[in-house]
């Protein structure tokens, strides 16, 4: 092939053009500079200190896809996929905070957001308010559209009565998108989707979950009684509330992948350096080809899970479909960074059992990528569901 038909191709998925690799980088350094004395501390006492979530937001990272002109980064999905990695690579929990801001509340009002709601929230979200998706419920889980959470018509107003549950960065957020029905019976066709700011009448954040990982994201209840929110406050139209839900944790989905990447590689790199500096038998660990093999397969893996997620950022940034690399990266970038901060854990030894040692806590924060955004299961569902297959 000539130079020129080379250039033509275009370039690996992993090779980042400049803009990016130095977005990801600056990202990293943040992350390893004002995050990563923190981590144990926030795992411990489960609490992100404010001034950290200030700091993100003067990073530019908790508004990537708002437009310049409206407080924002200006960037792509892809930059938030980068941002997600990145973060994730030191701590997952402050990750998921921005994740969530970003893939799920400024996805969506972006997407579904009307003028005034774009112009009154956007700013906002970009500058220091923090957003929160509350779907779940007790009773609805993966079948999430049979939510119990009602909302009645009254004059210009909807009354909303239900309870939330498991809902992130609700410790810090001061805007929900929350999912209520208009009409049980309609089933989804009832579903509604509403802006509710946090000093709404009626509405409390309740008991926070005292988690096995990513301890340090808020996780709680959520409780509406009787609250009241302006009808200009629904978001999307009345009864689409499925499609919003839908689409937007498709391309959460792709977020979470960034996280379990970033988290194994924040494993990989721990476990790598540990190994040579660990001897046994006179020599480093890393020098036994049983271990040089692991790490060499952790490598592959973590690899292949990269260029899943990657490709799902860049089919949803083209606007092609997306929805079954998506479920196929979110559910290998799960299983895989179980993997491989399960084996850092084991060639820590001992020291991968304690606290003392980052991997313990990387393995704890790896089990929430099979739950949260839909199960792995849920993914399975996906994606058998595009296989054509008879039943
Ligand atoms: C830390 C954390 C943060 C979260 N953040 C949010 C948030 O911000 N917003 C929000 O709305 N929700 C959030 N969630 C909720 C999360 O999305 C749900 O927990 C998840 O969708 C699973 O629902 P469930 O817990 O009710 O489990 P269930 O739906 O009860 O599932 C239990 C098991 O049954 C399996 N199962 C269920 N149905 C099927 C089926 N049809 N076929 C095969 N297997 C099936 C599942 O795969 C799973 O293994 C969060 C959860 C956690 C733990």
């Amino acid at each position: 092939m000539t130079d020129h038909a080379a250039a033509a191709l275009p370039p690996g998925l992993t090779m980042l053009p400049e803009d990016e690799r130095l977005f990801a980088e600056s990202v990293y350094q943040f992350a390893d500079r004002e995050v990563r004395p923190l981590v144990r501390e926030m795992d411990e006492s489960a609490k992100i200190p404010p001034g950290l979530i200030a700091r993100l937001f003067a990073l530019g990272v908790m508004g990537i896809e708002i437009p310049e002109g409206l407080g924002g980064s200006g960037g792509q999905f892809f930059h938030s996929v980068l941002a997600v990695e990145a973060l994730s690579r030191v701590d997952p929990s402050i990750a998921v905070l921005v994740d969530v801001q970003n893939t799920l509340v400024i996805n969506a009002l972006l997407k579904w957001g009307t003028d005034d709601q774009q112009r009154h929230y956007l700013p906002r979200l970009a500058a220091d308010m923090v957003g929160a998706y509350a779907l779940s419920e007790a009773g609805s889980g993966s079948d999430a559209f049979a939510l119990s959470t009602r909302a009645v018509a009254d004059g210009d107003q909807f009354v909303l009565t239900g309870r939330k549950l498991w809902i992130t960065n609700s410790h810090e957020a001061g805007v929900f998108i929350v999912f209520a029905t208009v009409d049980p019976a309609a089933g989804y066709r009832g579903i509604t989707a509403f802006l509710v700011e946090r000093d709404r009448p009626g509405f409390s954040v309740g008991r926070k979950e005292d988690k096995l990982g990513i301890r340090a994201s808020s996780t709680c209840e959520l409780v509406l009684d009787g609250c009241r929110v302006p009808r200009a406050s629904v978001l999307g139209k009345v009864g689409k509330g499925y499609k919003t839900a839908i689409e937007t944790l498709n391309e959460g989905r792709i977020g979470i992948g960034a996280q379990m990447i970033g988290l194994a590689q924040g494993a990989l790199d721990h476990t790598i350096k540990y190994t040579g500096e660990r001897r046994q038998f006179g020599k480093a660990i890393s020098a036994f080809q049983a271990v040089r093999h692991q790490l060499a397969r952790a490598a592959t893996e973590l690899h292949a899970a990269r260029l899943m997620v990657y490709e799902a950022a860049r089919l949803r940034d083209q606007g092609r479909p997306f929805v079954n690399e998506a479920a196929m990266c979110k559910i290998f970038s799960s299983e895989m960074a179980e993997r491989v901060t399960s084996l850092g854990v084991n060639l820590f030894g001992g020291n991968g059992f304690v606290k003392d040692y980052p991997v313990e806590k990387l393995y704890r924060d790896a089990k929430i990528g099979q739950i949260y955004e839909g199960t792995s299961n849920l993914q399975l569902d996906t994606i058998a569901k595009n296989l054509g297959l008879r039943i």
